[in-house]
């Protein structure tokens, strides 16, 4: 597997009058052929750009949020099942709840709160005991939905934290989305890992464990049958990968599988709250069919996000269009093209 990267200078003539120079590097991608450009030069207006996390600000909202939040009393306000999905009304695995989400993005569209005592908007406050259950939750609905309804194959579970990480509701929480529809980014990675394998004969993702590790430079660690690297051509900031090698999808994930994704993961979130960078956005990328763990590999993709500060929202980079794919619309195109249409 060969790691391709290139670098362009960039010159210019500053505003003082003096010639610059920019060293820049583009990454490829070896399975997707996805480029990431990186200029350690623009990090120093990022940070002006983006400033940094307003901590009062951030417990202050802690605090006000809690008060008011649907997901603390959901187990009494929540919404429910319908008994022939889920008798029980809402799942529990330990303090996690799944239900219905109240507004779908498609046939299946649940909630699942990591921890219904839990109301925490540091990432480090959030445990992996929690991200273990959430997890657990996740995989029961998949596998309920696919057992309701044949057709109900392909999903997305994700999270979204805080405002800047396209959050709306603080408390943490996942959502796991089951459809009948391919999501375009897993479907798009999967058919590239089946070329790669019929190409090469071997496993894309087996075959970059090996070579991060080998390298070394961005793998992180294993937690069980978990191997975590920082990826090398990375499309979202700070993006760190959690692959499950010879496994393809959450259908298929044992418990040592979702202790491992559950302990990396607060270690990924952890370190994001450690740099100031308290919102982020994660993904599990998993295989609607079984048996694809030969030459895929589930995975949960993380990234941060712009530190919490006050007056920001982002509403439109959510897990779904960053890491699945596909976006989902509150208006049809129809209905604002017909207001547009006027000014022609
Ligand atoms: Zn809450």
């Amino acid at each position: 597997m060969e790691l391709l990267s290139t670098t362009e200078t960039a010159t210019l003539i500053d505003p003082a009058g003096k010639p610059a120079e920019q060293l820049i590097e583009h990454r490829t991608d070896p399975l997707t052929r996805q480029v990431a450009s990186i200029n350690l030069a623009l990090g120093e207006k990022a940070r002006v750009f983006l400033g940094v996390a307003d901590l009062p600000l951030l417990e202050e909202l802690q605090e006000k949020s809690r008060a008011t939040c649907p997901f603390c009393s959901a187990a009494e306000k929540g919404t429910r099942f319908e008994p022939s999905f889920a008798p029980e009304g809402q799942l529990r695995f330990g303090g996690a709840l799944a239900m219905p989400n109240l507004f779908s993005k498609c046939a299946r569209d649940s909630v699942v709160i990591l921890d219904v005592g839990n109301h925490v908007l540091f990432p480090s406050r959030i445990g992996a005991p929690a991200l273990a259950n959430g997890i657990r939750a996740a995989v029961e609905l998949v596998r309920r939905s696919r057992a309701a309804d044949p057709g109900a194959v392909h999903h997305l579970a994700g999270m979204n934290f805080l405002p800047p990480g396209g959050s709306s509701v603080p408390h943490p929480h996942f959502q796991v989305h089951v459809r009948g529809l391919p999501y375009s980014g897993v479907a798009r990675l999967l058919d590239a890992s089946a070329a790669w394998k019929a190409r090469t004969g071997r496993d894309y993702w087996t075959e970059l464990v090996e070579t991060e590790r080998a390298a070394g430079l961005r793998w992180l660690g294993s937690d069980g049958p978990v191997e975590w690297l920082a990826a090398f051509a990375p499309a979202h900031q700070r993006e760190v990968w959690g692959l499950v090698p010879g496994v393809g999808s959450l259908v298929e994930l044992d418990d040592a599988g979702v202790e491992g994704l559950a302990a990396g993961l607060a270690r990924v979130l952890s370190y994001y709250e450690e740099v100031g960078a308290h919102p982020f956005t994660l993904a599990f990328l998993s295989s609607p069919a079984p048996g694809r763990g030969g030459e895929y590999a589930l995975q949960v993709r993380a990234c941060s996000r712009p530190p919490l500060k006050p007056l920001y929202v982002n509403y439109e980079t959510w897990f779904g269009p960053m890491f699945g794919g596909d976006e989902v619309h509150t208006e049809a195109p129809e209905a604002y093209a017909a207001r547009l249409r006027a000014r022609w």
